[in-house]
C-alpha cells in the first residue's frame, strides 16, 4: 500500500459550555486539524491533532498544518502501514514538533487497522478493558460555581473529576474549600493546576488543601502544580497527597528520571505530546513495566482524537489506567461519525477496523491544502 494523497482540514471545536478555562487561560473554541491520508488501494486513514490553544504546550494549531505541509511531499509513495518507518522518516524531515506528527501517525494506524480488518485497540495489544473510565473536567470558574458543576456532573454519572485550579493561591484555596465541602468519599478528585503555580504558591495551596481534606478524611490528587519538573518534584517531596505529572512528561527520558526520583504516582499520557500512537504506546508499555498508572488522553480534539484515546486506553490493563477524557462530549459540533460511545462515566472504543470513525466531510469543508 502506498500513500497517494494527503489532505489537511481545519475545523473549530466550540465549547458546549461556552468556554473552557484552566490555570490563567480561557478559550471558547479550539482549532483542530484533521488529516486524511488516501492510498493507492482505495483506503483512507484519518488522524487529528488539536493543541489546547497556542500557549498551553509548545504547540499551536497553525503549526500542525504548516508542519504537515513540510512532511507530506516526502510521505507520498510511502507505505502507511510501516509505522516505525513512517515515524523515522518524519523525524528525519522535521526535528521535534511531535504534535504535527501525531495526526499523520494516527491516520497511519487507522489505515493499518482498515488494511488488516482489525480495530486499533487490537493492534495495540488487544482489548484489555471492556470500557474506559472517564473523568469530567470541572473547568476553572468562580469557586461556588465550580462546586455546583461538580455536583451536577456527579448526577450525570461521573465519579472521577478533574478540577481546574492554578489561577492564584487565594482563589484556588477557596476552590478547594468549596469542592471539599461537596465531595463524597466515593468521588475521585484530581486538582490540576496545569503548571499555574510558582513553587512557594504550590506549597501553600497544597498544604491548605491537605489540611481541609484531612478534616473530612478525604484525599485528592495533585496534578502538575508548577512549570518545571524540578519545582514539581520539590512540591511532591512536601506533600503526602498522591501526585500526577502531566505537562513535563514529554518523553521516555523524563519518565525514567521521574521514576528514579519517585517524582509521581501517575502520569498523564497525551497522544499528541508524544508524537502519535506509536510513541504513546512505547510510553504506555514502559509505564506498565515500571508500575506507573496513567491518565490516557490527548491535548484536545473531536471524535477522531477521542477514538484514538479510547483505543489506546482500552488496550491498557485496567490496573494501569486511571482515567481518560471524552473530548467530543465537550464540543457543540461533531466532526466524525462513530466516535466512542459514552455512558455512565465510561466510554467504549468503536469496534470497526481502524479507529472506526468516519469524518463528516461537509463539516470539515474544503481542505486547507492537499498534496498528491
Ligand atoms: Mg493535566
Amino acid at each position: 500500500m502506498k500513500i497517494s494523497r494527503i489532505r489537511v482540514f481545519q475545523v473549530d471545536l466550540p465549547m458546549k459550555e461556552g468556554s473552557y478555562s484552566w490555570s490563567t487561560q480561557s478559550f471558547s473554541a479550539f482549532d483542530s486539524t484533521v488529516v486524511l491520508i488516501d492510498t493507492d488501494e482505495g483506503l483512507t486513514g484519518v488522524g487529528e491533532s488539536c493543541p489546547l490553544g497556542p500557549s498551553y504546550l509548545a504547540a499551536y494549531a497553525e503549526g500542525v498544518r504548516t508542519g504537515v505541509s513540510i512532511l507530506a511531499p516526502d510521505l507520498i509513495g510511502e507505505d502507511p502501514t510501516q509505522l516505525d518507518r513512517i515515524n523515522l522518516k518524519m523525524d528525519q524531515l522535521l526535528k521535534g514538533h511531535p504534535y504535527v506528527k501525531s495526526a499523520i501517525d494516527m491516520a497511519c494506524w487507522d489505515l493499518l487497522g482498515k488494511a488488516t480488518g482489525m480495530p486499533v485497540y487490537q493492534l495495540l495489544g488487544g482489548k484489555l478493558q471492556e470500557r474506559v473510565k472517564l473523568f469530567k473536567v470541572v473547568a476553572r470558574a468562580d469557586p461556588g460555581l465550580m462546586a455546583e458543576h461538580f455536583v451536577e456532573y456527579r448526577e450525570l454519572g461521573f465519579n472521577h473529576f478533574q478540577i481546574k485550579v492554578g489561577e492564584s493561591p487565594d482563589s484556588d484555596i477557596e476552590r478547594f474549600r468549596r469542592i471539599i465541602e461537596v465531595m463524597e468519599p466515593t468521588d475521585v478528585v484530581d486538582a490540576d493546576a496545569n503548571t499555574g503555580w510558582k513553587q512557594h504558591e504550590a506549597l501553600r495551596v497544597v498544604n491548605a488543601a491537605s489540611q481541609m481534606l484531612k478534616e473530612r478524611q478525604l484525599s485528592c490528587f495533585i496534578e502538575q502544580p508548577c512549570l518545571s519538573y524540578e519545582e514539581c518534584l520539590a512540591v511532591r517531596q512536601h506533600t503526602d497527597l498522591p501526585f500526577i505529572l502531566d505537562e513535563c512528561m514529554d518523553g521516555l527520558s523524563i519518565l525514567l528520571r521521574g521514576y528514579q526520583d519517585n517524582a509521581m504516582d501517575l502520569i498523564n499520557l497525551k497522544i499528541n505530546r508524544m508524537g502519535g500512537l506509536t510513541r504513546a504506546r512505547q510510553v504506555r508499555d514502559l509505564c506498565i513495566n515500571l508500575g506507573i498508572v496513567m491518565t490516557i488522553e490527548d491535548s484536545w480534539g473531536g471524535e477522531i482524537a477521542t477514538a484514538a484515546i479510547a483505543h489506546l486506553a482500552q488496550s491498557t490493563p485496567g490496573a494501569f489506567h486511571f482515567q481518560s477524557s471524552a473530548f467530543h462530549e465537550y464540543a457543540s459540533v461533531a466532526i466524525a461519525e462513530g466516535g466512542p460511545i459514552v455512558a455512565d462515566g465510561y466510554m467504549t472504543a468503536p469496534t470497526q477496523p481502524g479507529l472506526g470513525v468516519t469524518p463528516l466531510i461537509d463539516m470539515l469543508g474544503a481542505p486547507v491544502f492537499e498534496i498528491a
